[in-house]
């Protein structure tokens, strides 16, 4: 009998019901979810979640009667534990066992963990979860100093919403630049001066050495310079681990995600794998890559469905994000990683910018802060394989809505 286990019910699980559904799937489905929670949107809880002193609500993935009338079997708080290749088998936490035809691992990552002396006091969170959220915004609300390590995306989120309600807020970064593994320099450089405008101490080139309490409680972060900060909180934000145990211990191939081909297959046919656990072959990288975005996840589970349902298409997905970081939106078109040009369109002091980021002559991202138009324009054009000369990036009068409007159609 058909029976599509899905094994996560974040972002792109979720998403993979709904598009099996739309796409005519009418066999059974089956969801298993190790939180205890209806699915939740994960972005808020570093942006609005935080700075919000009022009792803040999650945001669900659907409505409420979505399984039901997807006919669809959820089963909340319970963790498949083991695959059974032979037997076509997934186990479950609470002893029982379904039977798959397809079964999609869509785990998610888990944050990395510090391991340094003292991290194992109160008040040392992570964020990733709504339980990771609901204790850090408890503790908030009698929080004077935070002390957050790593000046990522979600590190900086999460201090610009502290700020926001008055909170003192030191970020320990060991790098030179925040979000360094994703911006260009000169991005990171006005996110650095933006942060401190809105009152964010950002220690560079100093990472987290010790935690010193009290009572079994945090008082201090001690970087690796010597120097300490007091805190009461501290939030960690160094980065994720993609969830790839379950497949590796069912055999199959593991390398920084769960390898997986273009139509997002492992080499089991019957396995496949996708959104922030999964590493595939990147059009757009160049390379075989893994993502952490609502994007990826989405567009992933879209083409999943068709795949399942007998596609042959390659995934192509554009790799697109955002950030709201205070009054900032960041949104970013493409992957900029190796980028070794950039041109500025539009002047960074009215708020209001974006950088054009090349590689090897070619256009290859587009950063936008405040400028959603810019960011639509980018899209269009890159998810066509198109650049755009950089003359006409750096003009002003250069009508880039308009051509990447003409570009889409022709
Ligand atoms: P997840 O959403 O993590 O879902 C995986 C689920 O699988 C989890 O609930 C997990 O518990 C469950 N699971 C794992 N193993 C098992 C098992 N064995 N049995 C049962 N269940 C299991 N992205 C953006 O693009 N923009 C943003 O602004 C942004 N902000 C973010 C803010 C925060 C605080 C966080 C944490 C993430 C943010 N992201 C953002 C990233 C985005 O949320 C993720 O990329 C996206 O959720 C990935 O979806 P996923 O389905 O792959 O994984």
């Amino acid at each position: 009998m058909d029976n599509i286990v899905i094994v996560g019910n974040g972002q792109a699980g979720i998403q993979l019901v709904d598009s099996l559904r739309a796409e005519g799937y009418t066999g059974r489905i089956t969801v298993i979810g190790e939180e205890a929670h209806f699915p939740y949107q994960r972005p808020p809880l570093s942006k609005d979640y935080m700075s919000e002193a009022k009792n803040p609500l999650p945001l669900p993935l659907r409505a409420e009667q979505f399984f039901a009338g997807n006919d669809v079997d959820s089963r909340l708080g319970v963790r498949v534990t083991a695959v059974d290749r032979e037997r076509r088998t997934a186990t479950l936490n609470n002893g029982s066992r379904l039977v798959y035809s397809k079964l999609v691992l869509a785990t998610g990552a888990a944050n990395r963990e510090l391991s340094v002396p003292g991290s194992g006091l109160a008040g040392i969170h992570g964020l990733r979860t709504l339980s990771d959220a609901e204790a850090v915004h408890a503790r908030l609300a009698a929080a004077r100093s935070v002390v957050v390590i790593g000046a990522g995306f979600i590190g900086l989120e999460f201090a610009a919403a502290a700020r926001q309600r008055g909170i003192d807020v030191t970020v320990l970064e060991f790098a030179d630049r925040p979000m360094g593994r994703a911006l260009s320099p000169a991005m990171s450089g006005y996110f650095a001066e933006a942060h401190e405008r809105m009152g964010v101490k950002l220690r560079f080139g100093e990472g987290i050495a010790s935690f010193e309490g009290r009572d079994g409680h945090v008082r201090a972060a001690v970087s690796t310079t010597g120097d300490a900060y007091p805190a009461d909180l501290v939030l960690v934000g160094i980065g994720v681990t993609p969830r790839t145990e379950l497949a590796a211990a069912a055999g199959l191939p593991v390398e920084n995600g769960i390898i997986v081909d273009s139509a997002l297959r492992t080499p089991d046919p019957d396995i496949f794998a996708l959104g922030d656990c999964a590493s595939y072959p990147s059009r757009h990288a160049g390379a075989r890559t893994r993502l952490e975005s609502v994007q990826n996840a989405t567009d992933q589970a879209r083409h999943l469905a068709r795949s399942i349902l007998g596609s042959s298409e390659s995934y192509a997905g554009l790799p697109w994000f955002w950030s709201q970081q205070g009054p900032l939106k960041l949104q970013i078109a493409g992957l900029g990683q190796h980028a070794d040009e950039t041109v500025l369109r539009g002047d960074p002091a009215s708020g209001k910018f974006s950088i054009f980021c090349y590689r090897n002559g070619e256009l290859a991202a587009v950063e936008s802060v405040n400028h959603p138009a810019d960011h639509m324009a980018a899209r269009r054009l890159l998810s066509q394989g198109r650049s755009l000369r950089q003359a006409d990036a750096a003009d002003p009068w250069f009508d880039f809505k308009t051509h990447s409007r003409e570009v889409a159609v022709a």
